[in-house]
């Protein structure tokens, strides 16, 4: 392949990414191996609900080694708890 000034300044757009993205690294402090299974700490990234009520996809990142993992959630034994129940039209307790 032939060098030419425009597949140089792609080389070095591609370089410049890089860098940018290695810096991203750093700043993080992201350690250069990934735990060990069941050592991650994660943080919640997002928690987006699936069509139907059917669950939850968690998205959650790894604030040692910066991985994300992706969890889709079937429901399975939901629990719903009103703390508010005494102030809704219709209570009739009293
Ligand atoms: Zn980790």
């Amino acid at each position: 392949m032939t060098v030419t000034r425009e597949s140089l300044r792609q080389e070095l757009n591609d370089l410049q990414a890089r860098m940018k993205r290695f810096e991203e690294f750093k700043s993080h402090q992201y350690s250069t191996n990934i735990c060990a299974p069941g050592k991650h700490e994660f943080t919640l990234l997002q928690a987006e609900e699936m069509e139907h009520e059917a669950g939850w996809v968690l998205s959650k990142r790894c604030i040692n080694c910066g991985i994300v993992v992706i969890d889709r959630c079937p429901l399975a034994d939901e629990t719903i708890i009103d703390n508010w129940a005494e102030f809704r039209e219709g209570d009739e307790e009293e």
